[in-house]
């Protein structure tokens, strides 16, 4: 059943960090936005380009903890939208990579009310790049994937690492710092070296970021040592030395012309 008066809901990727990575399109949502429902991730500073009147609702939630259930977030929606006012759900990365963006699609979509999806650039490809490894070259990797490092309980599709380890050049593992002696052990289980280069990316794309380099055999060591803490992400594959001769590069450059 559609309501007349519906108004409308955009589901909208943030991007992964650094506010200036957001798109236009997202940007311009935020400045006719009534309603703004945002995510624990996002660089607050977004949420100063909508107008000053427009309500914004925290829906973050912690490891752990839970600020607003997703039951509760799909009913927030559901609400401001049958008071006809426009809302904006802004989500970090892309919103429908890791994002529950689809859940939230379905919940407005079984309500008749209008909603559209503006992608954003998922934290994968923004911190890898940011912290200089490609995630394909012709050289290293032909492939990559977006992998979940943890599964809720409940979900169905188990990850299959036995097929990851030999079939994807570069795995990109989103939520995995909890779980990194288990995807070592998983990965290593299943073949993939124990020399195989890894980056640990934390706060990809905005001022904290940190890159911590080893490989598979040593990361669990470096990330306890270094003390990684979340948002971070997990890069295993021979990308991760481009960075490395990107930085010898730029070393031998600025000596030629210092
Ligand atoms: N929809 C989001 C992902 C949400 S899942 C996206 O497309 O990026 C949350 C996970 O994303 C975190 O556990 C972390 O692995 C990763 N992440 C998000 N922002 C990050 C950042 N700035 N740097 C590194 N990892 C990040």
């Amino acid at each position: 059943m559609r309501h007349l008066t519906s108004g409308k809901v955009y589901i909208v990727g943030a991007g992964p960090g650094d506010p200036e990575l957001i798109t236009v399109k997202a940007m311009r949502r935020i400045q006719e936005a009534e309603v703004i429902l945002y995510d624990r991730l996002i660089s607050k500073e977004l949420l100063s380009y909508a107008s000053p009147e427009a309500e914004r609702v925290y829906c973050g939630k912690a490891p752990g903890s839970h600020a607003m259930s997703q039951q509760l977030i799909n009913e927030a929606l559901v609400h401001y939208a049958r008071e006809g006012k426009t809302v904006v759900r802004l989500k970090g990365g892309d919103p429908l990579v890791f994002g529950r963006g689809a859940e939230e699609a379905l919940a407005l979509a079984a309500w008749g009310i209008p909603y559209e999806i503006v992608p954003g650039i998922t934290s994968a490809i923004g911190a890898a790049a940011a912290a200089g490894i490609p995630v394909t070259h012709r050289e290293y990797a032909a492939s990559f994937a977006c992998v979940t490092g943890s599964r809720c309980h409940g979900d169905k599709s188990p990850i299959r690492w036995d097929l990851l380890a030999h079939s994807v050049d570069t795995l990109a593992i989103y939520m995995g710092v909890s779980e990194l002696p288990a995807i070592r052990e998983e990965l290593l289980k299943h073949g993939k070296a124990a020399s195989t280069p890894v980056a640990l990316i934390e706060r990809g794309t905005t001022p904290q970021q940190r890159t911590l380099i080893g490989t598979l055999s040593d990361i669990h060591t470096i990330a306890v040592s270094m003390k990684l803490s979340n948002p971070a992400l997990i890069i295993i594959g021979e990308v991760v030395r481009v960075r490395e001769r990107l930085l010898h590069a730029e070393q031998q450059a600025l000596q030629q012309i210092g």
